[in-house]
């Protein structure tokens, strides 16, 4: 059974790691925190991982793979978008190259879905993703779950092996398309300084999709003008890195969730609108509100919905939901 979600821009989640750690101001909030150290705490996967201090959750810093979910995607039928690791981060420093591989691996043989990645360790992700030996790697990995044949991969699904500049034929050796065209590669940012860090690592790595999710919004962002002194624009134009394809935007839920400027949402569409780019408005979050134009006093927003998550509840130009334009065919 696939993983049903509430997340709006998603259809399925796949929890194969569990555990994380804090690394920025995004983090205080933690949803999966909260959840690992509460709801899940008895359940064997999350067992461990987060407990509750005076009444506040935290991480213990152990990371796992899950292994009971790990091929899950590969007996899902129905193509779909599915959220990767929605309860840890995907290239946390526990999370070792060979759980990644076998992560990618899934998601090469399962080509049928879209994988959306999302990560805080932008630096991370750009060395695995930019590693020559990294898509050998994941060829072999892919080769033995074929030859295993446990799983039901019907004709066309595969992502076709290529093979290596010094396989031979008593020596065969083969690696995975690469960048993946299922697989949608995006960093979080929560602020002007977490989008200058994280963004232009995001462009220098191979993707079939690069995107932001800027939730939980926390400050404005400028993604025409990352990084200074280095100016670089996110939308393209910038020393020959590609464009982003996609951001999406939302303020913060849960009971300490922090104000949300609706006018970041604005800003935010209007630079996607400019640029040509994909735009998804997430949530308004659960504190939502905007600053008097005149006297500059804050004016906080009721929405019926506690997470700001009801589109029908926003004015129309903030219902934007919008899906990127692949760039390469999935075979
Ligand atoms: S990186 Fe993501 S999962 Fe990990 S602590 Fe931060 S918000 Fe939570």
């Amino acid at each position: 059974m696939a993983e049903k979600t509430t997340i709006e821009w998603t259809e399925s989640t796949w929890p194969v790691l569990t555990g994380c750690s804090r690394v920025s101001e995004g983090c205080r909030n933690c949803y999966s925190e909260r959840l690992t150290a509460t709801r899940l705490r008895n359940v064997p996967a999350y067992q461990g991982l987060a407990i509750l201090h005076h009444g506040e959750p935290r991480w213990t810093g152990e990371v796992r793979l899950n292994e009971g979910v790990l091929y899950n995607p590969l007996r899902w039928k129905r193509p779909r978008r599915i959220f990767v690791s929605q309860m840890s981060d995907l290239f946390h420093e526990k999370v070792s190259n060979l759980w990644l591989d076998r992560m990618f691996a899934v998601m090469a043989l399962a080509g049928r879905h879209t994988f959306q990645c999302l990560t805080k360790r932008a630096e991370r992700m750009r060395d695995y993703c930019n590693d020559p030996e990294t898509r050998r790697r994941v060829g072999i990995v892919m080769l033995d779950l074929i030859k295993e044949g446990e799983f039901d991969v019907p004709n066309g699904m595969i992502v076709p092996l290529e093979r290596c500049p010094d396989s031979t034929n008593e020596k065969p050796a083969f690696w995975s398309v690469w960048p993946l065209p299922n697989i949608w590669m995006g960093v979080s940012a929560e602020d002007q300084k977490t989008a200058d860090e994280r963004i232009p690592l995001l462009l220098q790595t191979p993707a079939a999709i690069h995107w932001v999710s800027y939730e939980p919004a926390l400050g404005p962002v400028d993604f025409t003008n990352l990084s200074p002194p280095n100016f670089i624009n996110a939308f393209g134009h910038s020393f020959g890195l590609p464009s982003l394809d996609w951001i999406v935007v939302g303020g913060e839920s849960g009971p300490e969730a922090r104000p949300f400027n609706v006018q970041w949402a604005r800003d935010t569409i209007a630079q996607c609108k400019a640029a040509g780019v994909a735009c998804f408005v997430k949530q308004l979050g659960a504190n939502p509100g905007q600053e008097r134009d005149t006297k500059g006093d804050w004016h906080s927003w009721k929405l019926l919905d506690r997470k700001g998550g009801d589109i029908e509840d926003w004015p129309k130009d903030l219902q934007i939901r919008e899906y990127p334009q692949l760039k390469q065919e999935t075979p």
